[in-house]
């Protein structure tokens, strides 16, 4: 089974093939983004108008890279971002994956953009169900215990910013360029954190997290540093050491309580955005390590949004005999744990 698949719905155009023969290991045919950072740069973040023209630009293009040549022969399958996320980009991507399944008579599946990160361990490192799974991005920050393709339940999560949006905001904060995450490791990296802030939420029981505190006390201590404006390299550098250092020990705290909650487990796994930090990523694997559970954390370009993460959602999806048709709806909103959480009146 080849399956291509789209996505569109923040300010990545991507597209990839991949493939899955029962009994092998999955392979990635391609793998392509497009990106637009260049676009918003000046914005202070994601225009969504200007987000879903640069879609609707470059989507058959990224498609046809994906396809190398290839043409549409060697896919059995369309997959794409149905949601949630920015309805022009999912319009867009929906309306182009409509086109070719119709086009060449394929089937189509939709796909939950966060069930894509969710399901990227099974791609790379052939997990199987259940296991308990950090997702941490741009826009979100939750433990999902992964039951099965469609089967999440969520233990907990952020009750304000997902912390790609804190080290977004802080980046902005400290003149450094979008986006923000990979701009405050690297400067982290020459840094000390030796810059006291707080670590929200740090005592509360559960496993909730809050970050909306934390980029108010870096514009604090950068205030506190540099009252005249002017903000010294150094300085700089430690104001992003101290807070990758806070978000690092919420998040692993936080993981050490969900995964005394989540029950057994076949492994603690990372994805979305953020899990691209190395130190995010060692910290989280002392975790694991800690709790005698195996680790998994997707390599960085398979964190961050891609198309390879959807077609496997995707095959996934097949393989339990879902597909769609013609009548798929973009949805902006779409919470991930909604198909496990019985609906009124639904008799399910
Ligand atoms: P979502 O998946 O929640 O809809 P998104 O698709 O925009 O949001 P991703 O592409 O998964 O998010 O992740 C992008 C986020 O990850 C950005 O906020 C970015 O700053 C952050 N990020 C990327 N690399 C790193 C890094 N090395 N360290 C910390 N954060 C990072
Ligand atoms: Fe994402």
């Amino acid at each position: 089974l080849t399956v291509l698949g789209i996505e569109a719905s923040c300010d990545d155009t991507a597209a990839a093939l991949v493939r899955h023969v029962p009994g092998a290991a999955p392979v990635i045919l391609s793998n392509v983004v497009a990106g637009q950072d260049a676009l918003h740069e000046g914005f202070g973040g994601v225009v969504p108008e200007i987000a879903a023209r640069a879609h609707a630009e470059a989507l058959d293009l990224t498609v046809e890279k994906a396809l190398e040549g290839r043409g549409l022969r060697v896919v059995d399958a369309v997959a794409v971002t149905a949601g949630p996320g920015l309805i022009g980009g999912v319009v867009a991507g929906v309306m182009l994956a409509k086109g070719i399944a119709a086009g060449a008579g394929l089937p189509l599946v939709g796909v939950n953009h966060l069930a894509g990160h969710a399901l990227t361990p099974r791609l790379t490192d052939g997990l199987s169900f259940p296991y308990l799974m950090l997702l941490v991005s741009g826009g979100h920050c939750q433990f999902l215990l992964v039951r099965g393709e469609g089967d999440h339940r969520r233990l907990g999560g952020t009750i304000d910013d997902a912390p790609g949006e804190a080290f977004d905001k802080t980046a902005r904060l400290l003149g450094l360029p979008m986006p923000g995450g990979p701009a405050v490791e690297r400067e982290a990296a020459r840094g000390t954190p030796r810059i006291a802030l707080p670590r929200p939420l740090l005592g509360r029981e559960g496993c909730d997290l809050s970050f909306s505190g934390l980029k108010t006390a870096v514009l604090r201590a950068r205030g506190d540093l540099a009252p005249d404006g002017a903000l010294r390299e150094g300085d700089r550098a430690d104001l992003c050491a101290s807070f990758q250092a806070a978000v690092t020990e919420v998040l692993a705290e936080k993981s050490r309580r969900a995964l005394r909650a989540a029950g057994p487990v076949t492994a603690f796994a990372v994805a979305g955005g953020v899990a691209a930090n190395g130190a995010i990523r060692a910290a989280l694997e002392g975790v694991a390590a800690e709790a005698g559970t195996p680790f998994a954390a997707p390599p960085p370009p398979l964190c961050t949004d891609n198309g390879a993460m959807i077609a496997w959602a995707g095959i996934e999806a097949l393989r339990q005999g879902r597909r769609d048709d013609l009548t798929l709806a973009a949805r902006p909103r779409w919470p991930l744990d909604e198909a496990a959480a019985p609906m009124l009146g639904s008799g399910k």
